[in-house]
């Protein structure tokens, strides 16, 4: 057990880590931050903060040897590096390396038995050409790594889209993944120890618009409802495989066929913000709670409803309006620019019957 007063190094220093540093703050502990850029948001509200490449051996040497206990906020870190934090780090570099690399991730989804699109690896446009052939349109091209919110990705939905999407992702060696008919989407996200515990939050109705989450709404509809205990089963199966350690977060198509996982973050997820206030232990708190191995929190309804909205680009400039609704939790990161797309803030409203 990590006790209170001992101190959290985080890897990068977004939103994600801001708001673990908050919670963590909550329960007494001290956080350090180790982050390439000038003012990372999270070092705001840490104790301490290295400024240093992620692949850079020694500072990350350095901030292993003053922290008790070592995580993670993002995923598009070099593994080798962070393999000097060796045992101080939950998750482990396995849940890593697995979630960073998208053809990693489906083989090893697909061999804990979970659903996932059909897909094939591509490295030419042949092999799109042939992953066309088999799967059929429509098609979405993926780059293997460095991919989020949308970014990377291509849309086949005619066979002549081919060589441009193939070009639109620069031809990186990538997936190309069927289509999915979904009714909704949802994730689930589960908090693992080491003994195998876990819990779960309700899972939320995520709705994307141009491949970013907009909103999260809790409880979900029985579209999605009627499909959390299978994707709990398989979200569990997962952690379990990756012998997770800390918050995991799989995200979810609801098909005519069930739950088909569409991807892994192996951490705490922008569709779990709704839990600071609407479930009586946040995912940030439960995060810090596991890789310290302290009790498990309820992750019970703190509402009859929730609903989170992001507030992305220049809707912060909106903050003045937000701040007049008394009852809406105004998130603001802190993170200076707001550009098209940038994540700078959330709001939260609850329903009480
Ligand atoms: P991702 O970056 O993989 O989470 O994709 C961003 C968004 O694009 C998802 O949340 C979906 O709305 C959409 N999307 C991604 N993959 C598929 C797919 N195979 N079928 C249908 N929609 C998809």
């Amino acid at each position: 057990m990590i006790p209170p007063g001992s101190t959290i190094g985080i890897v990068g220093g977004g939103q994600l880590g801001r708001m673990l540093a908050m919670a963590s703050a909550q329960l007494g502990y001290r956080c350090h931050i180790l982050d390439p850029h000038d003012r990372p948001c999270a070092a705001d509200v840490a104790a301490e903060f290295t400024r240093a490449a992620y692949d850079d051996r020694s500072a990350l040497e350095a901030f292993g040897a003053r922290v008790d206990v070592a995580t993670y906020e993002f995923e598009n870190l070099p593994v080798g590096p962070l393999g000097v934090l060796a045992d101080k780090l939950h998750p482990g570099v396995k849940s890593l390396a697995v979630a960073q690399d998208r053809a990693e991730e489906k083989s090893f989804i697909e061999g804990t038995g979970a659903r996932v699109a059909p897909w094939r690896s591509v490295t030419s446009l042949d092999d799109v050409a042939r992953a066309v052939a088999e799967l059929g349109v429509p098609i979405v091209l993926k780059t293997r790594r460095y991919g989020y919110d949308g970014k990377g990705q291509a849309w086949i939905r005619s066979s002549g889209d081919a060589e441009g999407a193939w070009e639109a992702i620069r031809g990186e060696p990538a997936v190309a993944e069927a289509g999915v008919n979904f009714a909704a989407e949802f994730s689930v996200i589960v908090a693992r120890w080491a003994d195998g515990r876990t819990t779960f939050w309700d899972s939320p109705d995520n709705v994307h618009r141009e491949g970013i989450l907009r909103t999260s709404t809790v409880p979900a509809p029985a579209v999605i409802a009627d499909q959390v205990e299978e994707a709990r089963a398989a979200a569990a199966g997962i952690a379990e495989a990756l012998d997770h350690v800390g918050v995991l977060t799989v995200e979810f198509f609801a098909s005519a066929d069930g739950p088909v996982v569409n991807e892994i973050a192996p951490r705490v997820h922008n569709s779990g913000h709704w839990t600071i206030e609407g479930a009586f232990t946040s995912q940030f708190e439960q995060h810090i709670r596991a890789i310290c191995d302290l009790p498990p929190g309820s992750t019970a309804l703190a509402a009859s409803s929730v609903v989170m909205a992001n507030l992305i680009g220049d809707e912060i400039d909106g903050w003045q309006a937000l701040l007049s609704d008394p009852r809406a939790h105004v998130h603001i990161y802190g993170k200076g620019a707001a550009r098209p797309g940038r994540k700078m803030g959330h709001v939260t409203r609850l329903t009480l019957k």
